[in-house]
């Protein structure tokens, strides 16, 4: 089921990990709404981003965009969204979805995982977000959306970077939307559990019946469910809600 939020029609609003899983579902499900959609691309994916932008113009995206920048290079990414912001003008949505996870138990982690995880899911979405933080300032109905997890919550065996970085977006997320509220700039997280995509497919066959038995509504979140969710935190719909952390994950946290 999918609801109408007219506030979002022409909104530009930056996904970031657009080319694959919950944020290219969460990218198509705001073209519908008629949404600017602007998503990130790494070099070698020219092909893919270009694909990606005609299939969201044709799901109803009054415009959509795709800009090349690795989360994990500052200064990248901080010169293409200042170039961005400067000919278009103010992005008002945003939505930090890009993230890895490289699972292993503690004893076997390796140092270059544990900064890559945390380079990608933590410290890429604070970078990204102060770099619009002084173009938000003259913008109304900013809303920013960091993707955390229920690992974030509750922890996970094999994914201590991961949980560590899914935390840490937690108190990011906090901060920021106390830091921010005066200007009605406001910031959420939501925390998927096992959502049906590449990260997920990639667990072997006895993790996922594991945790299978765990999840009360028995099956794994549809990534249309997360969009959904996130599609409602962008628009006015929510707003007066900011600092909020929202799990959607079929009950496993219960
Ligand atoms: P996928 O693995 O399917 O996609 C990840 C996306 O992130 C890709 O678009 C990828 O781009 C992008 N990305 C990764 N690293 C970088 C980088 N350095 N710079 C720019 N883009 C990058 O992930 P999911 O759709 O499964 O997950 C999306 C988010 O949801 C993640 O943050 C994940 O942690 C979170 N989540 C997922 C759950 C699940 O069950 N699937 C559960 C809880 C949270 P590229 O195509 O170039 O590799």
């Amino acid at each position: 089921m999918k609801v109408k939020y007219d506030d979002l029609n022409a909104k530009k609003i930056l996904i970031t990990g657009a080319t694959r899983g919950i944020g290219k579902a969460l990218a198509l499900s705001l073209a519908e709404q008629g949404a600017h959609v602007i998503f990130n691309y790494r070099e070698g994916k020219e092909d893919a981003a270009n694909s990606l932008r005609d299939e969201l113009k044709a799901a109803g995206a009054t415009e959509a965009t795709g800009i090349l920048f690795d989360i994990t290079n500052t200064p990248q990414m901080k010169e293409a969204l200042d170039k961005f912001v400067s000919e278009n003008g103010p992005i008002t949505g945003v939505v930090n979805n890009a993230g890895i996870s490289k699972d292993q138990i503690v004893l076997r982690m390796k140092e270059e995982d544990v900064s890559q995880t945390i380079d990608t899911n933590l410290k890429g979405a604070i970078m990204l977000t102060q770099s619009l933080s002084r173009s938000f300032l003259k913008a109304e109905d900013v809303s920013v959306v960091n993707i955390s997890s229920v690992v974030g919550l509750m922890g996970n065996p094999s994914q201590i970077a991961y949980s560590a970085s899914k935390a840490g977006l937690i108190g990011f997320t906090k901060s920021y939307a106390k830091e921010l509220a005066s200007r009605n700039i406001r910031c959420n997280a939501v925390c998927p559990g096992f959502i049906q995509t590449d990260m997920t497919d990639a667990l072997n066959d006895k993790a996922k019946e594991l945790y299978m038995s765990q999840i009360p509504l028995n099956r794994f979140g549809d990534c249309q469910e997360v969009a959904n969710l996130v599609s409602f935190l962008l628009s006015k719909a929510s707003s007066y809600i900011t600092g909020e952390v929202i799990k959607i994950d079929g009950g496993i946290y219960i």
